[in-house]
């Protein structure tokens, strides 16, 4: 049990409570100022914290410290160093310097740099971010850092992302103060909703698709999936409630705000959405999510699978990137207030955030792309491959009326009329919700849906905190030498400029019908459908000068990042080609054979028993399986001549487009001959466990 939430929650973080109590008091503020305001921090307090961490770390059962860190993997890593010095008399005390708090040394030589370290050095440093709480897991106290090279080059995916928080928190604070305002910062926040499915660990254990790619590559569709709509939001299982409850108790130990728990759509899957923190903070939490999710699972005899496609012919998961902009002074400046129409300071960020996306539509499709996602965006389930902006009917009236110098007339809340008198009467939101867009208006946010359930929300994150923070770059200096008595037209007229030049991204219909397709090609929409196709424009000039200028990447941290994706989209499909090659061989041809032999025996012992008993039913079912059997032996053949093929190509870009292009058609017409014959095949001649099986578990 739970026992006492509030008691539980946080118990193994390093939190303000903590702090404040442990921390002589000026050590504190100075601390305080680092993570509120993101100023340096020196070594006399860094050394009086350690001192703190290690006496609350020894106190709490740790033994060990990590730097914990996120390199390209997209996963996150750790190296454990115990906390023991020996003394001149042979024993040990436990001891933990500033130093060493501040700054650690990994061999970095393991962790994928595209082709960074080769030019410079091996070495590697992490640095602590201070602005994101350190924790006990484990016996081992957790350090959040950051990740670069000898010669500074970010290794990693913390480093731009703050990096990213600040250019946002600049502009914005230079964008506020011409329009009076006085904040010292302005931060991104961010609440990641998480799918995921939960599946038996002993069916799972019987899958190599499932072990070596985390999806199913063959599986024939179940009599029942989706259709009757009965997961979403429907009574949890006691043996997933169990789990979901345990899930929550390890979270609230982190410190992680875990707050909604449902079931989804498909069969088998689920969510879990914590309430919003600084993005940078959220980040971390929601890989520590993903793991303590796998780790939870174990207990309860299950594995939680967090790939974006694990079953054919259901929907894959996601996660809602919900986003936004606040000053240290509490403002949410996505905020619309009562009367959006007057509210210049929320249209001036809510145009940024409308040309950011318009500009940048590339880079934000390029940051959710992976060969996971591949299988969903476009594909009718999550929003569709085409990045545009949901807004509404009333923000998009507002922004109509500035558009075309009309007054905007609000429309009245709409009382809900339930007709059941017990029910008490509440009004009705402005906007219907619209599950198709991408990048949706939700009220006083902005909720990004195309994201991978596996991936790091980091990389979006860094997109979209650069691409505003660009905007609002480019409105301050528009704005900054007009004079005071024009400034409030200047702004007006910026604001409707920006709404004319980018209202093309605004789409408020259904994103999954062919007549958007066919629209947004019109209005000079990306619509970049799968990785390959989508990672050159990384290194697009307008995209370069972009991270350059707000101090993201360099040219160089750009071009280690295009090497690593294109590698890793490579190296995916390339195992899930291999794997499929060997569950054809190893597992489903043998299993196919055998039953073609239970079939040909069968026949043979009828006629050897009277040539007037009919074996029609077993030839007929025998010719069925023997010619899809040697359609597949050919596919197979093919299969492995692609494989080789892309592995002996040299050009990277055109390798992955092979890969794309040629072995992941082969998979797929593979699979479709299969998924045929795994329907006549009696189940227990099956290798594997089916789709029935896994996902109706009980
Ligand atoms: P749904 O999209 O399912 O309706 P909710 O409205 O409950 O979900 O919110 C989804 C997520 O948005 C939650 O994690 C919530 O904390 C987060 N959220 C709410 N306000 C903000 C904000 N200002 N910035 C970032 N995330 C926010
Ligand atoms: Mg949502």
């Amino acid at each position: 049990m739970a026992g006492n939430v509030p008691e539980l929650y946080g118990s193994m973080v390093f939190n303000d409570k903590i702090m404040r109590d442990k921390l002589p008091k000026d050590i504190y503020k100075a601390l305080k100022k680092t993570i509120e305001k993101g100023t340096h921090l020196e070594l006399d307090v860094a050394n009086a914290v350690a001192l703190a961490m290690k006496e609350w770390a020894v106190e709490n059962g740790a033994t060990h410290f990590t730097h914990w860190f996120q390199p390209l993997t997209g996963y996150t890593a750790e190296k454990h160093d115990s906390f023991i010095s020996p003394t001149d008399d042979g024993e040990v005390i436990m001891e933990f310097s500033g130093k060493e708090l501040v700054k650690g040394e990994p061999d970095a030589s393991s962790f994928p740099s595209g082709g960074i370290r080769a030019t410079f050095e091996a070495r590697g440093y992490t640095a602590w971010d201070p602005s994101s709480p350190a924790f006990i897991k484990e016996g081992t106290l957790y350090i959040p850092t950051a990740f670069c090279s000898y010669t500074g080059e970010a290794l990693d995916k913390k480093t731009p992302l703050l990096r990213s928080m600040d250019a946002l928190s600049r502009e914005a604070v230079k964008m506020l103060s011409l329009l009076g305002k006085d904040v010292d910062r302005v931060t991104t926040t961010v609440g990641p909703e998480q799918e995921y499915f939960l599946i038996d660990k002993e069916d799972y254990k019987k899958r190599r698709d499932l072990i070596f790619t985390g999806r199913t590559l063959l599986g024939a569709q179940p009599p029942k999936g989706q259709e009757m709509d009965d997961h979403y939001f429907g009574t949890l299982r006691p043996r997933v409630a169990a789990y979901m409850h345990d899930l929550d108790t390890e979270l609230w130990k982190y410190g992680i705000p875990a707050k909604t728990k449902h079931n989804e759509v498909a069969p088998a899957q689920h969510e879990l959405a914590p309430i919003f923190d600084t993005t940078n903070v959220a980040v971390d939490h929601n890989q520590l999510t993903m793991e303590i999710m796998k780790k939870v699972a174990e207990k309860h005899g299950f594995v939680c699978l967090l790939h974006e496609k694990p079953f054919a012919g259901i929907n894959g998961s996601g996660k809602h990137n919900n986003w936004s902009m606040s000053t240290n002074t509490g403002v949410n400046l996505l905020d619309p207030g009562k009367t959006p129409a007057e509210n210049t300071q929320f249209l001036i960020f809510l145009v940024a955030v409308i040309k950011a996306v318009d500009e940048y539509a590339d880079l934000m499709r390029l940051s959710v792309a992976s060969a996971g996602n591949d299988h969903r965006l476009g594909a009718n389930e999550a929003p569709p491959a085409i990045i545009s902006i949901f807004l509404g009917d009333e923000l998009t009236a507002v922004i109509d009326s500035i558009e075309n110098d009309r007054f905007f007339v609000k429309a009245d809340k709409v009382e809900m009329e339930t007709g059941a008198a017990v029910i008490p009467h509440f009004t009705r939101d402005n906007t219907d919700r619209n599950r198709t867009s991408p990048f949706a208006f939700t009220g006083n946010k902005f909720e990004f849906r195309s994201l991978g359930s596996s991936a790091s929300v980091a990389t979006p994150n860094i997109i979209l905190n650069t691409a505003v923070a660009h905007s609002l770059s480019e409105f301050y200096e528009a704005l900054k030498d007009v004079a005071a008595d024009k400034l409030d037209d200047a702004i007006h007229e910026l604001i409707k400029k920006t709404i004319i030049k980018h209202k093309r991204v605004i789409f408020n219909g259904n994103g999954y019908t062919d007549e958007w397709v066919q629209e947004a090609e019109r209005r000079g929409l990306y619509n970049l459908k799968s990785t390959p196709e989508v990672l050159p424009h990384l290194l697009d000039e307008k995209n370069i000068k972009l991270f350059e200028e707000q101090g993201i990447y360099t040219e160089v941290e750009l071009r280690s990042r295009y090497e690593i994706l294109i590698e890793n989209y490579t190296k995916i499909l390339n195992i899930e080609a291999s794997t499929l090659k060997e569950m054809l061989y190893h597992d489903f041809m043998p299993a196919a054979s055998k039953y073609m032999d239970s079939l040909t025996n069968s026949i043979l012992l009828k006629r050897e028993v009277s040539e007037s008993i009919t074996t029609a039913a077993e030839e007929k079912m025998l010719s069925k399986i023997a010619g899809k059997y040697s359609e597949l032996s050919t596919m197979a053949d093919r299969l492995e001549t692609d494989i080789e093929a892309a592995k002996a190509m040299d050009d990277e870009l055109a390798q992955a487009k092979f890969y794309h292009d040629t072995v992941f058609k082969d998979m797929t017409d593979i699979r479709e001959l299969t998924d045929y014959m795994e329907a006549y095949i009696p189940e227990e001649d099956l290798p594997y466990p089916t789709y029935s099986k896994i996902l109706f578990y009980v």
